[in-house]
């Protein structure tokens, strides 16, 4: 069963990539730098979506809408993520996923 096994938060500098608003990071744990390499620009971000819904809540950090963005992270396609529309917190958090025995 997929699982968030860890999420951490750490500040970010206020203009990273443009973007003013919280990006939620998730991380196949076990990924290999060319599995990332080749997965990234096609996640299966609707099936991660309760998943990241059900671990901010757990961390009280909240939003209007929860966005995939291919470009959450950077300029460029490299870093995809949940864009948190409307919270403005100077933060990112970075998720690790498993896949873990029911
Ligand atoms: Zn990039």
């Amino acid at each position: 069963m997929l699982t968030i096994t860890e999420a951490t938060t750490r500040e970010r500098s206020y203009d990273e990539a443009g973007r003013r608003e919280v990006v939620a990071y998730v991380w196949p744990k076990g990924e290999t730098l060319m599995e990332n390499l080749a997965e990234r620009y096609a996640r299966p971000y609707e099936a991660w979506r309760p998943l990241v819904e059900a671990k901010l809540k757990e961390l009280g950090i909240g939003y209007e809408k929860l966005a995939w963005r291919q470009r959450a992270g950077c300029t460029c396609p490299c870093s995809p993520g949940f864009v948190l529309r409307g919270n403005t917190r100077r933060i990112s958090v970075s998720m690790t996923l498993e896949d873990v025995a029911a």
